[in-house]
């Protein structure tokens, strides 16, 4: 493997990659430079993936032979040399079709472009529905979205509430009365195309390390709707724990005389800043007593925080919220929280903000997972 990168083999007898993994870890490396940076020379990239101008002669002519890349001519800044010609992603090239199924009221789909664009959107009310009779909306919508795209179909990508382990079955959803629910595999089965599950919070972590405004490697992602999760990403990698779980703060009780939870205890996280709790105790308030209330949660959020952020050493946290609850109050009450309550060394460096994609994160994220599980794109 060369590079460098965080990727690792996948476990084969004996532990090592065949020819055919490093190929695909290489084309990973190629898409992911041209994800992140745009059109660029072979040279260039050469240079930033570390790979010999054969290697990467030969890798382009496949993703030009496959349509993903095109020659886009020569950069007009170069004047001395012989110029060398850009190679840049298709963004039509192929779609990936993109479900968000956190909202309390609809289903939310999209199809998204190579480009992270999204072209059409589809909708669907899901009245309370649950169990079977939820998971057939999400194949509805999927069935839906496969029918509007114009173009070759990469994957169908994901993000559920709920703990969902790496086959896409959605463990336990408390809301949705999902408990083992095969939603990944049943949905291979009516769809020509792969299909990509993983937890809401997860998905809108990739988004926006991806699309989103990320600046490190590592990064917390706290998604506040109608329950708390959290998304970890770890040196560029997805972290879901031993039980697919990493991230379920929601449930951490805070205060054992606090508020009760619907999970039958008091004073859990939930209670303090999920956003239908909020909601509530915002509506009809005045003005300041608004501010108040949202920087009391966020002082919350901020305790819960401050270990995770202490015991993973992270930089980056961002916060996903709908944007009626967006507030700067929230923010910053929580960065206060975690900075009175951690060393210098791990608070001086912390960067709490509100993610940049908006409520698009997990429909972006979840594209995201479709580019990495079916491109390698790292
Ligand atoms: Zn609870």
């Amino acid at each position: 493997v060369t590079g460098g990168s965080q990727w690792k083999s996948p476990t084969r007898a004996g532990g090592k990659a065949l020819p055919e993994d490093t190929r695909r870890h290489n084309r990973g490396m190629v898409l992911g430079a041209l994800f992140r940076s745009g059109p660029q020379s072979r040279a260039d990239l050469a240079r930033s993936t570390g790979l010999s101008r054969v290697t990467m002669s030969d890798l382009v002519a496949d993703l030009l032979a496959e349509g993903l890349v095109e020659e886009l001519g020569r950069p007009e800044d170069q004047t001395i040399g012989k110029p060398a010609t850009l190679v840049g992603i298709v963004p039509d090239a192929r779609h990936i079709l993109c479900l968000d199924l956190s909202d309390e009221e609809h289903f939310q789909g999209a199809i998204v472009d190579l480009a992270g664009k999204i072209v059409e959107r589809r909708t669907v009310r899901r009245r309370a529905r649950t169990g079977g009779a939820a998971a057939a909306l999400v194949v509805g919508l999927a069935q839906d979205l496969l029918a509007a795209s114009d173009r070759p179909v990469l994957g169908v990508g994901i993000g559920s509430p709920g703990v969902v382990d790496d086959e896409g079955t959605v463990v336990e959803a408390a809301r949705l009365r999902w408990h083992d629910e095969r939603l990944g595999a049943d949905l291979a089965q009516r769809l020509p195309v792969p299909v990509h599950v993983t937890n809401d919070a997860n998905a809108a972590a990739l988004g926006e390390y991806t699309f989103g405004g990320a600046t490190g490697k590592s990064m917390i992602l706290v998604k506040i709707g109608q329950g708390v999760g959290a998304g970890l990403l770890i040196d560029g990698q997805l972290f879901l724990g031993d039980r697919f779980a990493a991230g379920e703060i929601g449930h951490v009780v805070l205060d054992e005389r606090g508020d009760p939870c619907t999970c039958g205890r008091r004073g859990c996280l939930e209670t303090a800043v999920a956003a239908p709790r909020l909601r509530e105790r915002l509506d009809g308030s005045a003005a300041k007593t608004r501010t108040a209330i949202l920087r009391a949660a966020g002082t919350k959020l901020g305790l819960a925080l401050a270990t995770i952020v202490s015991a993973l050493n992270l930089h980056e946290v961002v916060l996903s919220a709908p944007s009626d609850l967006s507030s700067e109050a929230f923010r910053a009450a929580a960065y206060d929280a975690i900075r009175r309550r951690t060393m210098p060394a791990v608070g001086d460096h912390v960067d709490l903000r509100y993610g940049a994609l908006g409520e698009d994160d997990v429909l972006l994220g979840a594209a995201v997972l479709v580019l990495s599980s079916e491109l390698g794109v790292q």
